[in-house]
């Protein structure tokens, strides 16, 4: 009998074994090589505050993004790391083999019993006192155990040119391209352009590689669940993408659900965890934010090209640096009233 059972081996999944001490665990991943590439990896420097990772799980480190739409572009200090994700998840994996029972396996049935949580695999079946679901947007824990999904969902692609990168982002809020965003991202040897959007994903990045790179060969596709949601249960709790922790203006998760993972790992250390507790301090830490921007989404959601252009001259008024996972904070915060006044004037 395990102590705890991870389901879902990416960064969510391997940082929690990571951090959990004393206790029999076991991480029950489906893919041998962690599963395919799903995600960009740019994340703001507080990435230092929750992990130690050696430096070949960086790709670059950029501070400026340039924002761009029809006529218009402007720049913005964002401070972020272009973390080598692939890299990242292999390094959390090691560690957390020396500390963790690590399965490749796929979980296919959980049956919750009085005496515990029954794990079923093709072939296998393991018995756990605690479960926890850090295994994605279609999350089979979130499914056995709180029988509800996330209400929205986000997709996105993206593919790499073997060219030299700038030293900072592009971003391009035109509709032609995404009902979101489309980018384009240096890597270390080479540049991703890529898009996330809520409708017509094919459509949209086939008109981004015919207009930028045609040359591109796809690379990735992932989906990310963007909602309020439930975090916790009586047997256990879903961290990162099963959870929706997620941020709804760019569909990065990777800070929230590290943190969120922290949390976690807090609360399952102790003899007796308290669910509830570790989903009210997540909520602490990113329900206002999560809120704020989904009611953002909404708004930008309706807005015209020009409008978009009109959103970004007042961005470049307020001499704009973003707090990547706070940035509604960063615009409603105390001292920027100017800015928000300036902001409502783009939305009709
Ligand atoms: C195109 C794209 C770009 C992105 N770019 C960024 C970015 O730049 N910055 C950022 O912060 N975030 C970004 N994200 C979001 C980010 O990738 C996710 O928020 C983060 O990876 C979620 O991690 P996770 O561990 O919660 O889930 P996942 O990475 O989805 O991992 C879930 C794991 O569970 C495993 N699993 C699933 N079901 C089972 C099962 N039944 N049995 C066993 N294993 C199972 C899967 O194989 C997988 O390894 C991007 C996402 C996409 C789609």
């Amino acid at each position: 009998m395990y102590d705890i059972a991870i389901i879902g081996g990416g960064v969510a999944g391997l940082y929690l074994a990571n951090l959990l001490e004393n206790k029999k665990v076991l991480l029950l991943e489906e893919h041998k090589n962690l599963g395919p590439k799903r995600c960009s990896g740019i994340v703001s420097k507080r990435i230092h505050d929750l992990a130690d990772f050696p430096k070949y799980c960086i790709e670059k480190e950029i501070d400026n993004a340039i924002l761009n739409c029809g006529e218009t572009s402007i720049e913005i200090n964002i401070n972020s790391i272009i973390l080598n994700k692939e890299n990242f998840e292999k390094y959390l994996l090691k560690k957390a083999d020396k500390k963790v029972d690590v399965k490749f396996e796929r979980v296919e049935e959980i049956i919750n019993g009085i005496s515990g949580v029954r794990i079923r695999t093709k072939g296998n079946e393991y018995k756990t006192k605690y479960i926890v679901g850090c295994d994605g947007p279609n999350s089979i824990v979130r499914k056995t155990f709180v029988r509800e999904d996330p209400k929205r969902f986000y997709f996105g692609k993206f593919g790499y040119a073997k060219e030299r990168g700038a030293d900072y982002h592009e971003v391009f809020l035109d509709s032609k391209y995404s009902d979101l965003f489309a980018w384009r991202s240096p890597k270390r040897n080479k540049v991703e352009y890529g898009m996330i959007c809520e409708k017509n994903l094919n459509k949209h990045y086939n008109l981004l590689l015919h207009k930028m790179r045609p040359d591109i060969k796809e690379e990735g596709f992932g989906v990310i669940p963007v909602d309020f949601f439930k975090y916790s249960f009586s047997k256990g709790l879903l961290i990162g993408n099963s959870a929706a922790q997620t941020k709804p203006l760019t569909g990065g998760g990777i800070i929230y659900g590290m943190s969120a993972a922290q949390i976690a790992a807090e609360e399952l250390n102790k003899e007796s965890p308290d669910f509830l507790r570790y989903e009210n301090r997540c909520k602490n830490f990113f329900e206002k934010e999560i809120k704020r921007q989904l009611m953002f989404r909404r708004m930008y959601s309706k807005l015209s090209d020009k409008r978009k252009e009109k959103l970004l001259q007042s961005f470049a008024k307020g001499n704009f640096k973003i707090d990547m996972d706070f940035p509604m904070k960063s615009i409603l915060g105390k001292k920027k009233l100017k800015l928000f006044r300036s902001v409502l004037q783009a939305f009709p």
